[in-house]
């Protein structure tokens, strides 16, 4: 069959043999896309050689090295769809995780054996290492395949955050990869002379498509750190190694505590955001310093791209998302094409996932009867046709008949000079039914009394949006996105 999508790896190996592609600090190892493009066929092989097929599932449980993004590339040649782990979860979280994928494989580093050993003898297959067994197919070599490779079949499954329950599965094709590499590329100017860090957990879709594939695709290079690690990302930011960035909320946040962060180059960094809420004070901070962080919204099941704010209206426009991009339509539910309005955020487009693997009843539920993905997302679009993320209706509660959206609440406890984050959950209340619970983190070094909390938003909220309950608190519980995670407040809540 005819397919617009060649073979990734074999392609820019045809287009840049020789240049960069990732420089690996676990192993100190460049790799050229010449180099991965063997590397993958030679894993392809293996993998072929040991029985495997197109529709196969292989897990794979390390942080993030070179050899995952062979290992990814090898799938897309043979049809077999990569599962990675979170290797934060112990064995039985992860076997209760594979159990309904079906794996007929692990693939780990010396790091996680252990544990890939354990998870695997509970599901009764293999493991193979990443140091010893697939370095020795590396070394052996394999022939390239030519066999087509259709881009609407699952090529990797990412667990979405688990921000508001159990993660789900997302069937991720290479069609999704180059549509999310057309809408992201477009929106910061990717280019082949591009220098990005890839270090958030791949895993998740922030992980291996913000803004890593995006960048080998574009024949651009990544340095790939094991894992976050603020000193190590901000020295790679201060040495002019790095001019694609991409963060979360809680990377940005946790970069502006280090001391020296405004001695930096921003302006020669291009910075993106995206995965939750950005206050405006954090963009307030980072726009003093020279940076413009552009704040865009996305999902595991959209590949993710699907809006990203523009430099030229981003300090106009602070606290949207920006336009939806390219290769995505948008719709918000109950208001009119291209008027202002608020609604739930629809989408649809080449980009949009073909559902959650081996759970139709939840790909049922997520898309409407005429085929477009139910985000679970209110936003607003204002006049000139920007976009600004309301809340989940998830996290929507009802206090004395009137909808309260946390987010907002959220935002404005955010400009409290003496706050760093802030969470609001609705918590149950005789009187109203619910009233919201405001989870406190300080600025370091702040304090604050909770009794002046609430005349202080008395004077900038209706009454009824003022929570009632507030508590100081260390940290928050995350999912490992670093987003907040709400149920996890809600069950503290109910355990005290
Ligand atoms: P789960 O679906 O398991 O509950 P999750 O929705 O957090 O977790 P992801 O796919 O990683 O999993 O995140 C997508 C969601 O993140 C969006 O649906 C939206 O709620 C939120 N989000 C993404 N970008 C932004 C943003 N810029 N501002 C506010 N919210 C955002
Ligand atoms: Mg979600």
């Amino acid at each position: 069959m005819f397919d617009l999508i060649p073979d990734m790896a074999a392609k820019r190996a045809e287009l840049t043999p020789e240049a960069l592609a990732f420089h690996d600090t676990t192993t100190g190892r460049d790799w050229s896309f010449a180099r991965i493009n063997e590397a993958a066929n030679a894993v392809a092989d293996g993998f072929l050689a040991r029985g495997l097929a197109e529709g196969d599932r292989v897990a794979i449980l390390c942080q993030n090295r070179a050899e995952f993004f062979i290992t990814l590339f090898a799938c897309q040649k043979t049809g077999i769809i990569l599962c990675p782990l979170n290797w934060r979860q112990p064995v039985r979280e992860l076997a209760q995780t594979l159990a309904p994928v079906g794996v007929s494989l692990m693939l780990t580093d010396a790091a996680f054996v252990a544990t890939a050993r354990d998870t695997a003898e509970a599901l009764g297959v293999s493991v193979l290492t990443l140091e010893e067994d697939l370095a020795r197919w590396i070394e052996v070599g394999g022939p390239a395949l030519t066999a087509p490779v259709p881009s609407e079949r699952p090529w990797y499954l990412l667990f979405t955050s688990g921000t508001t329950g159990l993660p789900k599965s997302v069937i991720q094709t290479a069609r999704m990869a180059w549509v999310n590499t057309v809408n992201i590329g477009q929106a910061i100017n990717i280019a082949s002379t591009d220098r990005a860090v890839c270090y958030l957990p791949l895993f998740h879709t922030a992980g291996i498509n913000l803004y890593t594939l995006p960048i080998f695709l574009s024949g651009g290079s990544s340095t790939i750190l094991p894992k976050f690690e603020v000193g190590v990302v901000r020295h790679l930011l201060a040495s002019g190694q790095i001019n694609q960035f991409f963060g979360v909320p809680a990377i940005y946040q946790e970069l502006s505590l280090m001391a020296d962060i405004g001695a930096m180059d921003w302006a020669s960094i291009r910075c993106g955001c995206g995965g939750a809420p950005l206050s405006e004070p954090l963009i307030r901070f980072f726009a003093e310093k020279g940076a413009k962080v552009l704040n865009g919204m996305g999902m595991t099941e959209t590949g993710p791209t699907v809006f990203l704010m523009d430099p030229v209206q981003a300090d106009r426009k602070i606290g949207s998302v920006g336009k939806p991009q390219s290769l995505v339509e948008v719709r918000l539910a109950g208001v009119p094409d291209g008027a202002e309005g608020v609604g739930e955020l629809q989408l649809r487009g080449p980009g949009i996932t073909p559902g959650y693997f081996g759970n139709p009843e939840a790909t049922r539920k997520t898309f409407t009867s005429d085929g477009w993905l139910a985000t679970g997302d209110v936003a607003r679009r204002d006049a000139d046709g920007y976009y600004f993320i309301v809340d989940r209706i998830k996290d929507m509660f009802i206090s004395g008949g009137e909808n309260i959206y946390p987010a907002e609440v959220e935002r404005v406890l955010n400009q409290h000079p003496a706050i760093l984050e802030v969470a609001i959950v609705g918590v149950a209340d005789q009187k109203w039914g619910e009233v919201g619970a405001a989870f406190v983190m300080l600025r370091p070094g702040q304090s604050l009394d909770p009794t002046t909390l609430r005349p202080w938003c008395r004077e900038r909220l209706a009454g009824y949006k003022v929570p009632a309950h507030v508590r100081i608190v260390a940290d928050f519980p995350r999912t490992a996105a670093g987003k907040i995670c709400k149920p996890k407040l809600h069950e503290g809540l109910e355990n005290d």
